[in-house]
């Protein structure tokens, strides 16, 4: 960025450098009457990013001053485009009113920066994704573990403590966590935040882009002091209890919230303590291969959660969201949960009408955000008011009895929600009467609040259209005073009331002592009175002071609605209702089932099937349901197949099972019995990490590290061909050893999905050990995929044949299936048992072994398809 000197600027521009001192990462919406204009290299950078014309205006340096701007209006479009660029924007304001007659000497009107917009820290519907939340995440390494060491070192190592916090400043939602450094990525997976507060030696991984320019560090009890009195207690032990790595956290987080709202703190629940104990870890590369809350092509439409939501509200839509990010793993937590939905699955009369009244809830948590930042528009009053109606008729929809029908017992989760349900009652009266029929979309626009609600404001009111009604009044009146049939008086942006009348009758009423020619075009003319003059004054003055009125009564309703302290458990009363008439609508087909989830190790599932390809079959095809028990004295499922067979959904699906089950949500399956998993490790499909520098290998390598390293005995692994990285020998070898590893060491439940079909003589050592192959036919010559997990293991590889499928051209195709044939005959040379580590093996005979080695030479992952080609047919000639 070109360093510009603010000396000899203009006093517009020298205002200007002060502001931009302020934020110097931001950009900065500098307000100039309708527009927000931006200068120099914001200009440039801002012009780029929007697509938008860059201008140049005066001369700063004896350069011109590159320019660019964009309509007030429009402003949450263009913001929101910038923040999706990261981009951090700067709003000035005048903060100073252009008054008639304010000396020119006074300089430019003041400004001051009202607001810093930042990924994390957004509140308009504009610039936020309904279903999702949006938070901000203040992270805070171990002081102790930090201390004294260099700055490469002081990086979180395993054993130091992290302090998370985080904020929803859409919302309000505050919560904090204190976790071991290692368990950072897997949070960072599961909360997926906007921004990111931290020190410069925290490692963000793939969330580096969402670290935020600056981050100081408070001392622990300035920390806690701050924080209480933000939330106005003696200590924020009130709470809950918090490390210091916490609090500190979650002070570094209010101060940022803070100073991006120009000073101005938003409506925060109060922070909450968050046990790390009762979530299924799911580490990053889990939730990467699972298409959880977004697809592996950075879409939602290919997702658990698209093919399993059925919510209604926005608020919904979010909590579904967070407790599939995070499923239980406590039995009590998750049965309360599917007893809400089952109760609703059974009181289908109850819970349509429950699911009528959702629909028509606004989000009033958002509402409520932007209300508190005195952003509140005309239509979020109206939201809360909404809500409140939903609220109760939700509230009504359950509780009330059905003449006819015995009391329904409900369960714990819907008293719970019913309770909340209950807030505010008094405030959805006040604010039906206070608010107008039909709203404008800007308080600025008039009519806000209804007739009748405040006397002060119908006073000032009634004078504006008593006079707008005189004056409309005077137009007959005028028409035969000065004999003009077609006169009209119309109101002027510039010149207020005038009485406007054609050219022909201007000549005549010109020299009129009653009248004042004001303007006169070819057309017409336009005539003043004194009548006018005193009645435009006269509305003019009713309208200004109805407006003033309006924004006190309209603040005075917005602080009692911020003192209904049980709105937001109301907003997430509703929520929670939402996610489980959801719940409930997904388990009434009878193709979702309620799982039995329990204490113990178990594993049954019964015709589970994998939601998200199951919604992407073409139309006739039908998806084909598997089983897949893990019973504790046959935990591992070694699993062959080949290509395409169906092996990765089958991993996928089981995966996915877990998380529903644990989220207490219904599952795509007959009947399902699943022990508690602790954690949950799904290595399914390639992964990519070539933008690190890393191989394929290097990366399954890292990652089966870190299965063997962190699972333990209650954990589920699904791996997939585990050593396809490297020579056939070294992956043999190395898959081998895992699966043993996860057999006898680790003891987990797993299936160990792989092309390596000579591990299936390990079933006869590892006694939990069981074999299961993907059901595949022949047929005349083809290969048909049954999508079937039987028992057993497979007899061939089927790799020709797949190849054939995916378009190898014949001659190649078969020339593949003559070369393995010749190979498997050498293969069939090599001595019983294995001679894994033997690196003395005799060689086959020398035809056979000059194909075999050059293949085994070959890297196929490195090749090009054309020099793949090229050694098919060199392969050819020398056969
Ligand atoms: P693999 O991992 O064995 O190569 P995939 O699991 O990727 O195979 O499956 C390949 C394709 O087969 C999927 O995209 C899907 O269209 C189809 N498929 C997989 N499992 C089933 C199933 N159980 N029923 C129907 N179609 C399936």
């Amino acid at each position: 960025m070109t360093r510009i000197s603010p000396d000899g600027a203009t006093p517009a521009m020298a205002q200007w450098f002060t502001l931009k001192a302020e934020n110097p990462e931001a950009l900065l919406f500098f307000r100039m009457g309708d527009f927000y204009e931006l200068f120099f290299d914001d200009a440039v950078a801002a012009a780029a990013a929007l697509d938008i014309a860059l201008t140049a205006r005066g001369n700063h340096g004896g350069e011109p001053i590159a320019m660019c701007g964009v309509p007030v209006a429009a402003a949450p479009a263009y913001l929101s485009r910038l923040i999706r660029r990261g981009f951090r924007v700067a709003v000035a304001e005048q903060t100073e009113v252009p008054r008639k007659g304010r000396p020119a000497s006074k300089g430019p009107l003041a400004r001051g920066i009202v607001r810093v917009v930042t990924p994390g820290t957004l509140t308009e519907d504009e610039l936020l994704e309904p279903g999702r939340s949006n938070l901000l995440l203040a992270l805070v390494c171990s002081p102790d573990a930090t201390k004294g060491k260099r700055k490469k070192e002081a990086q979180p190592d395993a054993g130091s403590v992290l302090g998370a916090a985080w904020i929803d400043v859409s919302t309000g939602l505050f919560e904090t966590a204190s976790l071991p450094a290692k368990a950072l990525p897997a949070l960072l997976g599961r909360l997926d935040p906007a921004e990111i507060l931290t020190m410069a030696d925290t490692e963000l991984g793939d969330y580096e882009a969402r670290r935020a320019p600056e981050a100081t560090l408070p001392a622990p009890q300035s920390a806690r002091q701050r924080l209480a009195q933000a939330f106005d207690v003696a200590s924020i032990e009130a709470f809950g209890t918090f490390s210091d790595e916490e609090s500190i956290a979650a002070a570094m987080a209010v101060d940022y919230v803070r100073r991006s709202q120009a000073g101005k703190l938003p409506r925060l629940a109060h922070p909450v303590p968050q046990s790390q104990s009762g979530v299924l870890g799911i580490d990053p590369a889990t939730r990467a291969s699972l298409d959880i809350l977004r697809a592996r092509d950075g879409g939602v439409e290919h997702t658990l959660f698209t093919a399993m939501n059925r919510t209604v509200s926005a608020a919904g839509a979010r909590m579904l969201a967070e407790w599939l990010a995070s499923p239980l793993t406590q039995v009590e937590a998750i049965r309360a949960r599917q007893d809400g939905w089952w109760w609703l699955k059974e009181h289908t009369a109850r819970a349509t009408a429950l699911r009528e009244s959702l629909k028509k809830a606004p989000d009033i948590a958002r509402a409520l955000g932007r209300l508190s930042l005195g952003r509140g528009l005309p239509r979020d009053m109206a939201g809360i008011r909404d809500g409140l109606v939903a609220a109760r008729e939700a509230a009504h929809s359950l509780a009330q009895p059905v003449p006819g029908q015995p009391e329904a017992q409900l369960p714990a989760i819907l008293v719970q929600a019913i309770g909340w349900l209950g807030a505010a009652r008094d405030l959805e009266a006040e604010l039906h009467t206070a608010l107008a029929e039909d709203l404008p979309a800007r308080l600025d626009d008039g009519g806000v609040i209804a007739t009748g609600y405040d006397a002060e404001l119908d006073e000032h009111r009634t004078l504006r259209d008593n006079s707008r009604r005189l004056i409309a009044a005077l137009q007959s009146d005028y028409a035969t005073r000065f004999e003009v049939s077609n006169l009209k008086i119309r109101h002027h942006a510039q010149l207020g009331y005038v009485m406007e009348v054609p050219v022909a009758a201007s000549a005549r009423l010109k020299d009129h002592p009653d009248l004042i020619l004001r303007q006169g075009t070819a057309s017409m003319a336009r005539f003043a009175t004194e009548e006018l003059a005193s009645l435009n004054v006269r509305i003019t003055e009713a309208a200004e002071k109805a407006a003033q009125r309006e924004k006190i009564v309209f603040a005075a309703l917005t602080a009692k609605v911020l003192a209904e302290r049980e709105l937001p458990e109301l907003a997430q009363a509703l929520a929670v209702l939402d996610v489980l008439q959801s719940c409930a609508l997904l388990a009434t087909g009878g193709t979702w089932c309620r799982p039995d989830v329990c204490e113990d190790t178990s594993f049954h599932l019964e015709g589970c099937r994998h939601p998200v390809v199951e919604a992407a079959l073409p139309p006739g095809a039908r998806f084909t349901p598997n089983g897949c028990v893990l019973a504790p004295e046959r935990r591992i499922m070694l699993l062959t197949g080949p290509n395409m067979a169906g092996k990765s959904t089958f991993l996928r699906q089981t995966a996915l099972a877990v998380i529903l089950a644990q989220g207490g949500f219904p599952i795509a399956a007959d009947q399902a019995r699943i022990g508690i998993v602790d954690q949950l490790f799904s290595r399914v499909g390639a992964s990519d990490d070539l933008a690190r520098g890393r191989s394929t290998f290097m990366v399954e390598m890292t990652e089966t590290a870190a299965i063997l390293n962190q699972a333990g005995p209650r954990s589920l692994v699904v791996v997939d061909e585990i050593g396809r990285g490297t020579a056939t020998l070294d992956g043999l070898a190395i898959a081998w050893s895992v699966l043993e590893a996860l057999h006898s060491t680790v003891r987990c439940r797993a299936i160990f999905a792989t092309h390596f079909h000579e591990l299936s003589r390990l079933v006869d050592t590892l006694p939990r050990l069981c074999l299961h192959t993907m059901a595949v036919r022949e047929w005349r010559g083809q290969i048909v995929f049954l999508h079937e997990v039987l028992a057993g293991s497979a007899k061939k590889s089927w790799g020709v044949h797949v190849a054939r499928l995916a378009g190898v051209p014949v001659s190649v195709v078969e020339r593949a299936g003559r070369l393995l044939r010749e190979l498997e005959r050498a293969e069939n040379t090599i001595p019983e048992p294995l001679p894994l580590f033997d690196t003395q093996k005799t060689l086959p005979p020398p035809y056979e072994n000059t194909l075999k080695k050059r293949l085994m030479e070959i890297d196929p992952d490195s090749l090009t398809p054309r020099a793949a080609l090229d050694i098919l047919y060199d392969l050819r000639k020398q056969a």
